[in-house]
């Protein structure tokens, strides 16, 4: 996709610290990592969100995260890792070509966590969205 950074990236044009790479994705390190170690997986085909890749694309890429944060802790021996999507603008995405943050944790490392104030939901809402989100069986 012309004008896309990522795919700038993936295409070797933007240069990029690589640390990983599978047929179906690439791997680099963030370039304002909120810890040192935080890496970027990426689909090699252009999708803007999870939205746009079909479950198995999104299983390749949840694969070549998974052994991105099994290096993380082997190498750099964080306390913690998290990983995150953002998916539309709305939940904090800023480049919209899909990516899955690996980021190693270590206490006191400044990152305001957990970034919500976690307070007991009405339970009757609760029971009626988890009725309309359950899968069919
Ligand atoms: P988002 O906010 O969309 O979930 O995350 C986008 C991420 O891309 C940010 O963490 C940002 O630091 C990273 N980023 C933005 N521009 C570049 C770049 O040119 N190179 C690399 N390696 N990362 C970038
Ligand atoms: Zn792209």
């Amino acid at each position: 996709m012309p004008d896309c950074l990522f795919c700038e990236i993936v295409a070797g044009r933007v240069p990029s610290v690589i640390v990983g790479e599978t047929e179906a994705t690439l791997s680099f390190m963030d370039i304002n990592p909120v810890n040192p170690g935080h890496v970027l997986t990426v689909p090699k085909r252009h999708s803007t969100d999870m939205w746009e890749m079909d479950a198995e694309a999104f299983a390749e890429l949840a694969a070549a995260a998974h052994e991105v944060a099994r290096r993380v802790r082997r190498v750099l021996r964080p306390e913690g890792v998290n990983m995150f999507m953002a998916n539309g603008a709305a939940a904090g995405q800023t480049v919209f070509h899909a990516h899955v943050h690996t980021i190693p944790r270590w206490p006191g490392d400044g990152w305001i966590d957990p970034s919500w104030v976690a307070a007991p939901g009405d339970p009757d809402e609760i029971a009626a969205i988890g009725e309309r989100l359950r899968a069919p069986r």
